[in-house]
């Protein structure tokens, strides 16, 4: 069976799955969707025994059904190799009585590797497979973890190049370090002066300006999306929910078809979303907890049915959930409103327009698997502390974020389902942060210092992506407006400004 893809705006046009991929963001601004989730179509007992890349292909399989056995598994095993640290690549680890998932074993050390190391394969092998002979250009606004996860996946890929706008203030120490050093002759890394959503509204404008697309083609390039609005990052996704469920059986944690309920801290909404297709293709998830930092525009929507980013920005010690447009949740909104893009694409207008929008109470109703929640400041540190104290487990913000409202939920709900919590980065990309929660007085340590005592403290190796930055030149010096992204997107291509 061939799985074709829409656009959440429009109702008529399909596209292969390796179309979809290559480019990124449909022409009328909507995201690309299969026009049903597939089933797995081999058991838990099958999937229990399964490595990580036999699981990868087994979902992917399902969605790219126009790549062949042969391209799928070539893009797996280039993925998933000793990029990691860890054979078993996303690792399962019990910290009191719920489980870890932890998902920043790859190169950069935060869970977009998970996607980010096999996209780069995906497209050119899409774009093998479309006879594109323009050279792709991948732009990408990041809120710190995806900007240097794409950068290591696409450094010195034939026939790419990437550029990487980042909100100058909005990310962490080693976050920026980790950018800023990044070696590769096609890569470039430019700050904006504003925060994450002006980075993502600004390259998502690129993406749709017909003009600047004719300019580029005549130079020989075309643009794609690294970011989770790409479909070839949402499916691989998918994958480590369905080898979790599947690890948790194996290791007797739980008994086949056993409901369990999965809490995801969540930014752009594309990690979470994947854990809901994990759902729909048979992973037996009661429920889907949505964690929010102080930015909590999530959690209010769950609650109340209205998307309101009119707010103030907070920047919080969880920069990588620092959102107030997640744009994945266009997915969602898009399959409760009965896969109807015309509905979906007034609400987005709404949204672009006045900055909210209101679901109906008959679209409300399909929300029944998800549950909100938040973490303030003071609970993520908390969280990290107690954690540490009781458990000597040492855990990121983001991941804090999650555990605190995972546990709430608990308490607040009887809910007694066997917890899984996506653990999304290592403590050492936000080393002050999680110590100043162990002890504030560890603020006076400058970064590197702060890491070796992050060292004796967690008991876990100092990663090589850390050891990386600690000598590494400064390579990226770009800044620039938010409204001259444009400019300098074509300056870095030598296209006439
Ligand atoms: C990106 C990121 C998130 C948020 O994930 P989304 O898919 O954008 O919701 C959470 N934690 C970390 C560490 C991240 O890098």
């Amino acid at each position: 069976m061939n799985l074709l893809y829409k656009s959440t705006r429009n109702a008529e046009k399909t596209v292969t799955a390796s179309e979809a991929i290559l480019k990124g963001l449909a022409e009328d601004g909507g995201l690309f969707v299969p026009v049903e989730i597939p089933k797995l179509d081999v058991t838990m007992d099958d999937l229990k025994d399964m490595s990580y890349q036999e699981t990868a292909y087994a979902v992917m399989k399902q969605f790219f059904t126009d790549f062949t056995e042969e391209e799928l598994k070539h893009c797996i095993n280039s993925a998933y190799d000793e990029k990691f640290d860890t054979e078993v690549i996303a690792p399962l680890v019990k910290v009191g009585n719920t489980y870890h998932l932890e998902l920043f074993h790859g190169a950069t050390i935060a869970f977009k590797d998970m996607a980010l190391s096999i996209l780069p394969h995906l497209l050119t092998t899409s774009a093998k497979k479309n006879h594109v002979t323009k050279e792709i250009v991948i732009l990408t606004a990041t809120s710190g973890d995806t900007g240097k996860a794409a950068l290591a996946g696409f450094a010195d890929v034939p026939g790419t190049k990437i550029i990487v706008f980042y909100p100058k203030d909005g990310v962490s120490k080693v976050q920026e370090l980790q950018m800023v050093t990044q070696k590769g002759k096609n890569t470039s890394v430019v700050a904006i002066h504003g925060n994450f959503d002006n980075a993502q509204s600004g390259v998502k404008a690129l993406f749709e300006d017909k003009e600047l697309e004719q300019e580029l083609s005549q130079s020989g390039y075309q643009f794609s999306s690294a970011n989770s609005i790409n479909i070839g990052r949402l499916v691989p996704q998918v994958v480590y929910y369905v080898y979790a469920y599947a690890k948790l059986l194996e290791n007797e944690e739980i008994v086949n078809g056993e409901k369990i309920k999965v809490t995801v801290p969540t930014g752009n909404f594309g990690n979470i979303l994947a854990a809901y297709y994990a759902k729909q293709m048979g992973v037996p998830i009661a429920k889907l907890i949505c964690a929010s930092n102080e930015n909590k525009v999530l959690y209010d929507f769950f609650q109340t049915g209205k998307y309101d980013k009119n707010r103030e920005f907070v920047l919080t010690s969880s920069p990588s959930m620092d959102i107030l447009i997640s744009s994945n949740l266009e997915r969602l909104i898009y399959t409760i409103a009965g896969q109807d893009a015309q509905k979906n694409a007034e609400l987005m207008k709404k949204l672009n327009t006045e900055g909210v929008y209101e679901i109906t109470a008959e679209m409300k109703e399909k929300l029944a698997d998800f549950v909100g929640g938040y973490a303030t400041e003071e609970e993520t540190r908390e969280t990290i502390r107690d954690t540490y104290r009781s458990t000597g487990y040492v855990m990121d913000t983001h991941t804090a974020v999650a555990a605190h409202v995972c546990k709430a939920y608990q308490t607040n709900s009887k809910d007694t389902l066997k917890a899984l919590v996506a653990s999304t980065a290592s403590p050492y990309k936000f080393a002050r942060s999680v110590m100043t929660s162990i002890d504030a007085s560890y603020d006076a340590m400058d970064e590197f210092a702060l890491i070796d005592e992050l060292e004796k403290v967690s008991g876990v190796e100092i990663p090589k992506a850390i050891e990386e930055i600690r000598n590494a030149d400064i390579l990226h010096t770009k800044e620039c407006e938010v409204d001259k992204m444009k400019e300098t997107v074509k300056t870095i291509l030598g296209v006439e400004v």
